[in-house]
């Protein structure tokens, strides 16, 4: 009649709660970026987590990379090109030319 409250007191099956736990200080890297100003912050990313090749400096704003002595260069300044512009660049006259030929071809009916 006594062993009953044995089995009873040692709580059989709440086993020790340690392992799950033990994830909380999960690795983190510490990457340091560098910007032109030499400005250096270190992000610090999860273990898995992918690192970009560049990261804002908190401090001025421009690029910050990986390699201190070759910061990407800040570009935050040139004018943002409408897509009109870009088309006006690449189509050269010697482009317009050629338009202009095809477009006289199909008049002929040589194509
Ligand atoms: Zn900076």
């Amino acid at each position: 009649m006594a062993s009953g409250n044995a089995i009873r007191g040692s709580r059989v099956g709440a086993g020790p709660m340690g392992e799950a736990e033990r994830g909380e200080s999960a690795p983190r890297n510490r990457i340091s970026f560098w910007c032109a100003n030499k400005h250096e912050t270190r992000p610090s990313f999860a273990a898995e987590a992918a690192i970009p090749d560049t990261w804002d400096c908190p401090r001025c704003g421009f690029p910050a990379g990986q390699d201190q002595h070759n910061p990407p260069a800040p570009s935050r300044n040139e004018p943002y090109k409408t897509h009109l512009a870009y088309v006006r660049e690449r189509r050269t006259d010697a482009d317009g030319e050629a338009i202009l030929a095809e477009a006289l071809a199909k008049l002929r009916g040589e194509i």
